[in-house]
Parts: C-alpha cells; structure tokens; sequence
C-alpha cells in the first residue's frame, strides 16, 4: 500500500481495562489471526505475562483493513502496561503517530493512564478516546468521557463505546483508526533513520530487533549502523509481523519491521537506539535515547553452593534477552558466592527471580532490596553504593544522599486521609493536592525511593481498597540522615540482613525486625540471641529459646509412608534456608524488612 494508506497506532490503558482483549478482537476483526489459532491473548505471549495479567514486552502486528474500497496497512505497536517499563513505552509511543486510549467505562481514569497519555501528548499522537466494557451494567461511558475531558481537555463527544469482549464498536475502531491519525510523513529519499522499540533474543537468529522506519529505506542485505552502540551488521533478514513473521526486501519510510542481523544480546540492540546506514550515516539520532540505569539491586544466592555456575550461566543467558538486567559477583561470610542484580524496579526483579527459579531450576536466597546511595567520602571521593554492607564506617563520610521520586496518587475522595498518612510514613514531602473530578484527588509527593521500593503499592491498594492507582517518576538525589542497621544472629554478623535507614526509623525499624526474625527463624536445639545494632550499639534484641526439634515425635508409631512424607516435608522446607553459622535462615527472614507493619 502507498505511504498516505498506513496507519502506527498503539494502545494506552490501565492495567486490567481491556488492552489485550481489544488487541485480539482487532487482529481476529481484521482477519490477521484465525479465531482457531488465536490464543488467549496474542499479544502476550509470555507464560508470567498471563499468569500476572501484565504486559511485559513489547511487540507489534500488522492488520489489513478495507474501508471504501481502499485497503489500509495498520500496525499496532503494544506496550507494555508497568511503571518499571515506562521508558519502553515512551519508545513505542515515539513511533506511532496516533493511540487508542481505553478506559474501562465502569471505572474511570487511572495514574497509569494519565501518565501515558501525557507522553502520548508529548508525541504528539492523534489519540482516539475508546470507552470499553459498556456490555456491564455499571458501565458509565458518559461520566468516564467527562472526566477524561475535564482532566486531560481532551475531546470526547466522539469517544467509541466499546465492548472488546463481546465484539461491541471494533469496525468503529479500525475505521477511525483511518480516518484520525495521519499517515507518517513521506521522507524516504533521506539517509535511514529507524527506530528501535522492541528486541528480544531468538536463540537461531541471534537478536530480532523491531523497529520503525521514520528516515529512508531499508534493504535485505544491508550494512547498517547502530547510534548509540556503534556497532555495524549485515541486515540478513527483513521482514513485516502478520500473524507471522513475514520476509520482504525493501521497508520504508513510515512502515514496522524487524530484522535480524546475527547480533548477539539485546544489549547491542537497545530500545530507543536509531539504525542508519553504514556507508550513509545520518546526521542526528533520533531523539529520546536513554541507557538503562538499574535503580534497585539485590542480592542473588544459590541455596546450595554447587548452584554457582548454573546460576552464572541463567543470568548470562536472561541478559541476552533483557538489556536492563545487570549482575556481578558477591560474595560475603554469611551466603558465600552469589551475584549482585540491577533491577529497573521491583516488578522487573520479580519476573528475572521467578523465571531463574522456574525456567532455570534453581533454589535461590534473594536478599532485600536496596537502592543506589551516593556517599560523599572525608577524602573527597563520592561512592554509589547499592549493598548496604559495603556502606563506608561513619568516620569515613561525610553525608550520603539517597534517590527520590514524585508519585502521584489518583484516589477517590474517602481514601485522601489514608493516602496521605501512608505517605507521611514513608517520609513523604507532601506537594500538591487537585480534586481532578468531583470525587477524586490527585495526591502528589517526593519521596525517597527506598520508602517506595517493598509494600508501598501493597499499602496503596489496601487503603483505598483497591481504588487508589499512581505513578512515579525519578526526580534525582537528596541529602538525608541515614545510618547502616545491623543484624547479629547468634553473637555474627549477617550481612545480607543489613538495611540502610533513616536515623529517626532507626529504633522503631530495629525493633521491629528482630521481633519479625524472631517469628520467622525456626527454632534451634540451643538458644539463639537476635540484635539489631548500628555500630557497636546494640538497639534492640530478641532470643530464640531451643527447642528439641524432632518432627518424627509428631507421629506415634510406625506408619512408614506418613514418616517419609514428613522427612521429605521438612527437606523441601530446608530448600529455601541458609546455615549462617549454626542456624538455619529461610527465605523471609531476608525479605521481612519489607514487611514490618
Ligand atoms: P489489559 O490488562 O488491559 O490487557 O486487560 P485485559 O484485556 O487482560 O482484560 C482484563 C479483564 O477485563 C479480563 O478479564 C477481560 O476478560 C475483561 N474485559 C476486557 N474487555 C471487556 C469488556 O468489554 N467487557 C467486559 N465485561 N469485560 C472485559
Ligand atoms: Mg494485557
């Protein structure tokens, strides 16, 4: 089709309002995928991705659409729906000239909402107001459309009304897909500019690298050159994303492609980065390229220390398809050879976690999480620091400044009191409240990542019982009163137990922790003391009394089988302990600074 008949659109919508049902809905509409080789739901084809109705990953498909005779090119570009992928869809959004925004009519606006379609503003994108699920009975599309325009001033007298589940206004859809958003520009003639908005690794091919032409054309076969990497490839493969891959010689201009290239990791093919020619470079990258910066790190151990190797090996392997994923070896005392990761947030630790634990087959300990402090040193040095055991002796620095986000809450008015204590408590600077409708209020503060990182989204949604959304954004570094919190088990030192905090929380968060470890470490056959300290103070302290711990006493006689079933009960416990010294810690203990409420 000629350029002036292609269509880039994405899809903006909170979690759980309906993207990926739409998205399937439009496929199978427009005759892309067959309804007996639809899966769920097409667009998310990661197993972890269903199971936590979350999009990870990008991807894109290419529809044909009819409308007056003329055939239309439309390619939907998804993005992924969590604030740790913001900057991916900020690189999707940049390569679509228009979007759907969909709301969930018997809810209304969300923070995640808003916050994309004010990127899609920035881009600025055609957006089309769609107002989904009007098939339930306390659907409110015109309330939803008024409040959408006295929030965001966009028109909606002509939002869709939609059900995506029951295939309610989808052709209404496609056709103003066609005649909202304009077709991209015509620049075929300049130097090749594409831009990267998805990759993963394909063990085959090597990198399959999603892109869009905005500059130029692109040829099978040939020499190209990646900004911001600087590195150089054979384009071997090119091709359009049907409801397969589809090779061709020639993109242009204007249209979603992939390639693949034998590149080796993601990380040589990052998303954001401008593609051009090798032998006719263009002059300027695309804007809006940014490297990936971990902004929470952890602690990784393999139960059992054989695991080391299979552990490197996953982690290696999980890096080649995730660019954002960093890790170096740690070793400590306590939990022997491990690694240290970077996680773009907590989510994104989650799913590298899980998918070490379950497509790997490893046992691991995961410490608490922790931020990047900087540490200004005596001797004029500033230090990043993310493992609080390697905090430098108080004698030795002269302050530390610790990151900062602006979050922003959307709440329904009853919730406003809850929200702000929560906020309160976490060390929140209040700055702003907008009643954004009659009944709902945005809530706005700065407030220290490290308070945000663990059960502040938990909270968030228990106080307001499940209404209140929000977002966040980085805004930089701030100086605070922070001091290491140590924890001794049995007379030793453990490390990994160690927590960065603010000198005010100090005694109420030492407390607190020692009494949690307390119920979380089993008891041993000897007495085991539990302190808090920070340096050589000791702040708090809790003990474990001993116990006999014989479980086979539980059952009266001989039942061999019910004995086995409870050797094996107790192994698979042990699976997840660490012996730090004489005593056996599982799993939560290193997690339960999270949770102390
Ligand atoms: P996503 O998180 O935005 O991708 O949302 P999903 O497409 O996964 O939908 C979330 C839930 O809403 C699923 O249980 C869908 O079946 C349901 N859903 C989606 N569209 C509609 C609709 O039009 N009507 C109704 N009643 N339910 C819908
Ligand atoms: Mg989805």
């Amino acid at each position: 089709v000629p350029i002036s008949n292609i269509r880039n659109f994405c899809i903006i919508a909170h979690i759980d309002h309906g993207k990926s049902t739409l998205a399937d809905k439009l496929l199978q509409m427009t005759g892309t995928v067959q309804k007996r080789e639809m899966k769920e739901q097409f667009l998310d084809n990661m197993d972890l991705e269903r199971e936590r109705g979350i999009t990870i990953k990008l991807q894109a498909a290419r529809m044909r659409f009819v409308l007056e005779k003329e055939p239309y090119c439309l390619n939907l570009i998804d993005t992924p729906g969590h604030v740790d992928f913001s900057y991916e869809v900020s690189r999707s959004l940049a390569a679509c000239e228009g979007a759907l925004l969909v709301v969930d009519a018997s809810q209304g606006v969300e923070a995640q909402t808003l916050a994309n379609v004010y990127l899609a503003l920035e881009n600025n994108l055609e957006i089309i107001p769609v107002m989904n699920k009007i098939d339930l009975p306390g659907a409110e599309p015109d309330r939803v459309s008024k409040e959408i325009e006295e929030i965001v001033g966009l028109d909606c007298s002509n939002a869709i009304h939609c059900s995506a589940k029951e295939g309610v206004g989808i052709t209404e859809i496609l056709s103003a897909i066609v005649k909202k958003i304009p077709p991209p520009q015509y620049t075929a003639e300049m130097p090749l500019r594409a831009l990267i908005f998805d990759s993963y690794y394909d063990p085959y091919r090597g990198v399959i690298v999603y892109f869009r032409v905005v500059d130029g054309t692109i040829k099978k076969g040939d020499r190209i050159y990646f900004m911001a990497s600087g590195k150089d490839y054979f384009a071997d493969e090119i091709g359009v994303m049907s409801s397969n891959q589809m090779q061709v010689d020639e993109l242009y201009a204007g249209e979603v492609g992939y390639l693949a290239a034998s590149i080796r990791s993601v990380a040589d093919a990052r998303v954001g980065d401008t593609i051009t020619h090798f032998g006719r470079k263009a002059n300027e990258s695309l804007p809006g390229y940014e490297e990936a910066t971990p902004m929470v790190f952890c602690g990784l151990f393999p139960v059992d220390a054989d695991q080391f190797p299979d552990l490197r090996d996953a982690l290696e392997k999980l890096q080649l398809n995730d660019a954002a994923l960093k890790f170096e070896p740690e070793s400590s005392s306590a939990m022997g050879f491990g690694f240290r990761c970077g996680f773009l947030g907590l989510l994104h630790m989650e799913i590298v976690q899980e998918r070490l634990e379950r497509e790997y087959n490893l046992s691991l300990i995961t410490t608490a999480p922790s931020v990047v402090y900087r540490v200004n040193c005596v001797n004029g040095d500033t230090l990043e620091c993310s493992n609080p055991s390697l905090l430098p002796e108080p004698g030795k620095r002269r302050f530390i400044e610790e990151p900062y986000v602006k979050i922003e809450m959307l709440t329904p008015k009853e919730y406003i009191g809850p929200l702000m204590e929560l906020g309160q408590d976490r060390r929140g600077e209040f700055k702003e409240m907008n009643y954004i409708t009659e009944n709902r209020a945005s809530l706005i503060y700065l407030l220290p990542l490290a308070e945000m990182v663990g059960d502040f989204f938990d909270q968030l949604k228990s106080r307001s019982k499940g209404y209140a959304s929000m977002e966040y954004s980085l805004v930089g570094y701030r100086e605070s009163e922070l001091v290491r919190l140590d924890i001794q088990i049995n007379g030793e030192l453990v490390e990994p137990l160690a927590t960065i905090v603010h000198k005010d929380k100090a005694y109420s968060i030492g407390r607190a922790l020692t009494k949690k470890l307390k119920e979380l470490i089993p008891r041993q056959m000897f007495k085991v003391p539990i302190q808090a300290c920070i340096g050589a103070k000791v702040i708090a302290s809790e003990s474990l009394s001993a116990i006999r711990k014989d479980v086979l006493s539980k059952c009266y006689g001989g039942d061999i089988s019910r004995k086995k079933k409870l050797l094996k009960k107790q192994a698979e416990g042990k699976k997840r302990m660490k012996a730090i010294g004489k005593v056996d810690v599982p799993q939560e203990a290193f997690m339960a600074v999270l949770r102390l409420e």
